[in-house]
């Protein structure tokens, strides 16, 4: 199996530059999913609170752990802090909530979700909470008044307290990375938004590197995972799959056009997390770094920039257009 490629964290820790996205893997499937990615040589695991399926991610992690085969410290796990967990007095509790659910005693890297507070709702009544205070499709969503500065000092105080060793960031614009980098303490090591060749993101990838943070693309393939959710955004595109650019260049290489998608990003440096439930898919996602694009098939990719965004909050409540 050959070693994937990493890059070194702030820190010192190494984190792969290819891994496993977490988001909509049901639960039923998960923890074979999880187990079956490591024997793959998968060695990130992308998670978060919300996406429901922690406890399962565990056990399949502890299961690759108790056969040999990886040790928890060649692992990179993640998790996020979810929105309605913002306040300095609940975000131990939450970070403490799913290191218990993926049984283990620290996060690798630990992110804040979305720069979005809202109101707290108690894991005893709903856990993970979700986007509405009610937990109802079209239910209330409430703001909370916490500033960010304090959700930074109680992130850091996670890595004070050994539970947590990167602390980072997700969907966050320039302007408030440009903010926190005045006050941080502990400077944030990574920086995960969406980005695909629909939205390259190109400025925000070199302000991250102008401040030593490293990126993560979410959402490499573009609409395919927001089919149902974003339509009218997924309407303005054809997949990346059977866009001419990207499969001329995937039968030059004699690759899939997701392994040219991903890459694209991965050969300038960008992690990929892209999430698959077949293990032919896994294999192919992972082996995205065992051919070189030219320059020119770069810079082609790159002219199919349309700023094109399918996770974008604020198409639910003006009051969230704040994702970068
Ligand atoms: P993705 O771009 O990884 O796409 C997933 C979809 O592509 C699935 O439908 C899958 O079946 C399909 N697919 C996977 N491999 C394929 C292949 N080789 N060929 C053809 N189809 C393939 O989408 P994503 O899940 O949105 O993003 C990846 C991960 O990023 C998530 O699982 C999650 O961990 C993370 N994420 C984070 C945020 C955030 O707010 N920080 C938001 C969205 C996703």
């Amino acid at each position: 199996m050959p070693a994937q490629q990493t890059v070194k964290l702030p820190s010192g820790d190494e984190y792969p530059l290819t891994g496993l996205g977490l988001w909509k893997v049901p639960k039923d499937s998960c923890a074979e999913l999880v187990y079956t990615s490591l024997k793959l040589g998968y060695r990130l695991l992308d998670g978060a609170a919300d996406y429901g399926n922690e406890e399962e991610s565990g056990q399949g992690l502890s299961r690759a752990i108790q056969e040999g085969v990886v040790e928890r410290k060649d692992v990179t796990v993640v998790s996020k802090l979810w929105n309605t967990d913002h306040t300095s007095e609940h975000v131990e509790d939450a970070c403490r909530r799913s290191l218990q659910d993926w049984g283990v005693d620290y996060f690798d890297v630990y992110y804040i979700h979305m720069p979005i507070s809202l109101k707290y709702v108690d894991p005893k009544v709903r856990y993970p909470p979700g986007w509405s205070y009610d937990g109802t499709p079209n239910g209330q969503l409430i703001l909370e008044d916490s500033p960010y500065h304090k959700t930074w000092e109680a992130m850091e105080q996670l890595v004070d307290l050994g539970l947590v060793r990167n602390i980072a960031i997700s969907n966050m614009p320039g302007g408030m990375i440009m903010d926190l980098m005045r006050y941080a303490r502990i400077k944030p090591a990574v920086l995960q938004v969406e980005l695909h060749p629909y939205h390259s993101q190109n400025n925000l990838v070199n302000l991250a590197r102008a401040f030593d943070i490293h990126v993560t693309a979410y959402s490499s393939f573009g609409p395919t995972s927001w089919i149902g959710i974003s339509d009218k955004v997924v309407a303005k595109c054809e997949s990346l799959f059977t866009h001419k650019t990207i499969s001329n260049i995937a039968k030059t290489h004699n690759v899939t056009s997701a392994q040219v998608t991903l890459r694209w990003a991965t050969q300038r440096g960008i992690s990929v997390i892209p999430k698959s439930s077949s293990e032919k898919r896994l294999k192919e996602n992972l082996d995205n770094e065992s051919f070189d694009l030219t320059h020119e098939e770069i810079a082609e990719i790159d002219e199919l920039d349309r700023g094109l965004r399918f996770a974008d909050p604020a198409a639910a409540d003006p009051r969230l257009a704040v994702y970068a």
